[in-house]
C-alpha cells in the first residue's frame, strides 16, 4: 500500500480506503463488516468512511462495533463522518449544515461509533440556506473540542469552497482541507475540469467514491442483474436506470479487451485508473462481501501497466 498526504494536511491516507454505504447496515451485518475491515487493513487501509445517514446510523454503529472487536490501535487507523441529510424529518435537521444540527449530529456520531473523535467530518453536501460562514464556525469549534480533527467538503462546488477557505483565513479558523467528490470513468468532469485550480492553487485534497460506479464499471451488469448485487436491493430503484444504461453497459464491454491483455479484472483496472490521477488523494472502495476487498486490493499490482499507451487506448472508450 501507498499513502498519500490529504491534500496539505500532515496526515496520509492509504490510497485505497473503505467505505460503508449502502454495504453496511443493508448487507453486512457487524460480523461481514469486521471481516471485510480486517481484510482492507491487511492490505494496509487506514482509512473508514462512514455517515450518520447511511443506513439510517445503522452503518455507524456496526462500523462502532466491528473497531471494538478488532481492538486496533486508535492512532493506526482513521474514520470519517458526514452530515447533511439527517436522520429525523424535522425543519431544522433534514438537508441543513446549521449550527445546531452539526453539532447535535457529532455527538450522536461519537456515540454509534463508540469513538472519542473521528479524524475527518465532512459536509456532506452544500446547504445553500445557512451562511457559509455559520458553517465553517461549526466545523471549526468541533475541532476545537477535539471531537473531530479535519474536516471537508462533499459534491460542494468549486466556488463554494473557496468561499469556506476564505471566511476560514479570514478569521483564523480551521480550513476544510478536502472534497469528497465522485470520480469514476464516467464521472469525471468535477474532478478533472472544475476542482483543477482547487488542487493546484490550494492544495486542497480528494477523497473519492464511487470507483465502479456502484459495481457497473465491474462488468457484473452486463448479464442483468446479479441476485444480491446492488441494483437488486429494494429501496436502490433509482440507481438501476444509470447502471443499466445501454451506452454505459457498451463502454464497459469495451473495456473487457484490455483487462485481459493486462491480466487483471474489469473492477481492478477501473479502480487503478482512478489512482493515476496524482490529485486524488485516496480513492475509497465499497464491497458487500470479503472476496470484493481482495479483488479490488490488488488493483494497486495494476496502476504501472497502465502505461501511455494504455491510458489513450480507455481514453478513446471513455473519454
Ligand atoms: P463502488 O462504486 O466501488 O461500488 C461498490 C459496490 O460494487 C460494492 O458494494 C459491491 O456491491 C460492488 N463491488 C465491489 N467490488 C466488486 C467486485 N470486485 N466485483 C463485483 N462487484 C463489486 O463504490 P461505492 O459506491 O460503494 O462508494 C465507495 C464509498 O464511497 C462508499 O462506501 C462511501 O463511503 C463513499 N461514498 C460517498 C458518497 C458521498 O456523497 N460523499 C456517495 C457514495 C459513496 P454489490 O456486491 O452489492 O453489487
Amino acid at each position: 500500500m501507498n499513502y498519500r498526504h490529504l491534500g496539505r494536511a500532515g496526515i496520509r491516507v492509504s490510497e485505497l480506503s473503505l467505505g460503508s454505504w449502502v454495504t453496511f447496515g443493508n448487507q453486512a451485518d457487524v460480523d461481514r463488516a469486521v471481516e471485510i475491515m480486517a481484510a482492507a487493513y491487511e492490505y494496509g487501509v487506514n482509512f473508514f468512511d462512514n455517515a450518520e445517514v447511511y443506513a439510517g446510523g445503522r452503518a455507524e454503529e456496526i462500523m462502532g462495533e466491528a473497531l471494538k472487536r478488532l481492538g486496533w490501535r486508535r492512532g493506526s487507523y482513521l474514520v470519517s463522518t458526514k452530515f447533511y441529510w439527517g436522520l429525523y424529518d424535522n425543519v431544522n435537521e433534514r438537508n441543513t449544515l446549521n449550527r445546531k444540527r452539526l453539532i447535535e449530529g457529532i455527538n450522536g456520531s461519537l456515540k454509534r461509533l463508540g469513538l472519542e473523535y473521528v479524524d475527518i467530518i465532512f459536509c456532506h453536501r452544500p446547504d445553500p440556506t445557512t451562511p457559509i460562514e455559520e458553517t465553517v464556525w461549526a466545523m471549526h469549534n468541533i475541532i476545537e473540542w477535539g471531537k473531530a480533527l479535519y474536516w471537508g467538503t462533499s459534491e460542494w462546488s468549486a466556488a463554494e469552497i473557496v468561499a469556506a477557505i476564505e471566511i476560514a483565513e479570514r478569521h483564523h479558523l480551521h480550513k476544510p482541507i478536502t472534497e469528497q467528490p465522485q470520480y469514476n470513468l464516467f464521472e469525471r468532469q468535477r474532478v478533472e475540469k472544475e476542482y483543477a485550480r482547487l488542487f493546484k492553487d490550494y492544495g486542497y485534497g480528494a477523497t473519492t467514491w464511487s470507483p465502479l460506479a456502484s459495481g457497473l464499471l465491474s462488468g457484473k451488469y452486463l448479464q442483468g442483474i446479479p441476485e444480491g448485487s446492488r441494483a437488486s436491493l429494494p429501496g436502490y430503484e433509482w440507481l438501476r436506470d444509470s447502471i443499466l444504461h445501454p451506452q454505459r453497459l457498451e463502454k464497459v464491454r469495451a473495456l473487457q479487451p484490455i483487462a485481459t491483455e493486462l491480466g487483471c479484472t474489469l473492477s481492478q483496472l477501473a479502480i487503478a485508473w482512478c489512482l493515476k490521477n496524482p490529485n486524488i488523494s485516496t480513492v475509497i472502495t465499497g464491497a458487500s462481501r470479503v472476496e470484493q476487498v481482495h479483488e479490488n486490493m490488488r488493483a494497486l499490482e495494476v496502476v504501472e501497466k497502465l502505461t501511455p499507451d494504455v491510458m489513450q487506448r480507455i481514453e478513446a472508450i471513455f473519454g
